[in-house]
């Protein structure tokens, strides 16, 4: 509640986005407490948060948890913070037992994983894993054509005795709690979810470019109306992702039409496409069939169709799911395996170290909305399952 306050709107909610003043503010207050219980904040050259407890052995790599500050422009209190706040509170139950740790224990916050302000988002794990470069995500420019290398010389202005560390270091596990942002853990009164993995994504953008002619004169042989031929493409790919059991997901949430006037024939429509499924396989096959198919029903017009993202779904290791069930099934907390639909940090440090998930409820599966809530019970239990898996993961116990 106290990390909400930076940036809270009039209805609940926060708007927090990447490196803005109110994110900055968010590290300020969480480098005051870090330091209130003996642990040193660091940043990198991406923007990354990180809080560390020493452990015995500090030359050993680390075991790292957390997940990101920003939010959405009408995000809301949990999303991210909850992962951040939950590995802070590990932190302080190491410190209140007086025990330390073989390895050192750190908490991350990832710099923009929503990705509102700067997009594509996850920019920060992305760069830290070394699926992007540096210097690309350097030159990414917001809506106000502010680039993430001034955000970040900002950043360093107003934090100026944060100390940076070299990307890439290494990270023994990594474990990231996270609100669930469905509605199946509330449904099935269970407040822990061991997330098997994450849903992978393909998206597109198709132009379709016709000719702009008269819409009363230009007779039927002689038009090339991108509208027709765009609503055509739509139409054959959602038959294409028609899935009886409900598990391909296929949206076009943009659609553009040019000119845009009442009595104009269209002369250009542009339109997202965006595929997901658990499969990589099924993706593979689906997205394949995106350019072809487009093609077909193209008529009249040209179509052009670039892949804009590729995300394969993943599975995280089973070392790491069944050590959280083992967790939750020792502190007697309900559970369940499931996967995640939506994309998260650990999805880039899967590539690095040995990661894994855990989900808590939040209200009516709500998230990305400034109504997004959790009960204090699930918050709780999800930060001891956190506790007991990076404990272990620490001391290397069984
Ligand atoms: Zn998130």
């Amino acid at each position: 509640m106290t990390l909400a306050r930076h940036g809270a709107t009039s209805r609940g909610g926060v708007n927090r986005q990447a490196l803005s003043a109110e994110d900055i503010e968010a590290r300020r207050t969480m480098i005051g407490w870090a330091r209130g219980i003996g642990c040193s904040a660091f940043g990198d050259a991406l923007g990354n948060f990180f809080i560390r407890l020493e452990g015995s052995r500090p030359e050993l790599a680390p075991v790292l948890t957390g997940s990101h500050l920003d939010s959405q422009p009408t995000g809301g209190k949990f999303d991210g913070v909850y992962g951040v706040l939950a590995g802070f509170e590990v932190l302080q139950a190491i410190r209140d037992s007086g025990l330390v740790p073989v390895r050192s224990v750190e908490v991350v916050s990832w710099m923009n994983e929503e990705g509102s302000r700067f997009a594509p988002g996850m920019m920060g794990s992305a760069g830290f894993a070394g699926a992007r470069t540096l210097t690309e995500i350097l030159s990414v420019r917001d809506a106000g054509q502010q680039s993430v290398a001034e955000a970040l010389a900002e950043l360093a202005r107003a934090l100026p005795d944060l100390p940076s560390r070299p990307l890439r270091t290494p990270v023994h596990s990594y474990i990231e709690a996270h609100i669930e942002q469905a509605p199946v853990l509330e449904a099935r009164r269970l407040p822990i979810g061991i997330v098997t993995g994450i849903q992978g994504k393909r998206t597109f953008r198709a132009t379709v470019t016709g000719e702009e002619s008269h819409a009363g004169t230009t007779p039927h042989r002689r038009r090339r109306d991108a509208l027709l031929s765009a609503t055509g493409m739509v139409q054959a790919l959602e038959k294409l992702c028609f899935d009886p059991q409900d598990i391909t997901r296929f949206t076009v949430g943009m659609f553009r039409v040019e000119p845009n006037a009442p009595s104009v024939i269209p002369a250009k429509v542009v339109f997202s496409i965006d595929i997901r499924h658990e499969s990589s396989q099924r993706l593979i096959e689906l997205g394949d069939a995106v350019l072809p198919l487009c093609s077909a029903h193209a008529g009249p017009c040209d179509v052009r169709v670039e892949e804009l993202s590729t995300a394969m779904s993943l599975e995280f290791p089973e070392s790491i799911r069944s050590d959280i069930e083992k967790a939750a099934a020792r502190l007697g907390l309900g559970h369940m395996r499931l996967l995640s639909a939506a994309g998260h940090d650990a999805r880039y440090l899967n590539d690095h170290c040995e990661t894994g998930m855990i989900f808590i409820p939040c209200l009516k599966g709500v998230s990305h909305h400034e109504s997004e809530s959790a009960t204090a019970a699930d918050l709780a239990a999800g930060a001891r399952v956190l506790a007991e898996v990076v404990w272990a993961r620490a001391n290397d116990l069984p």
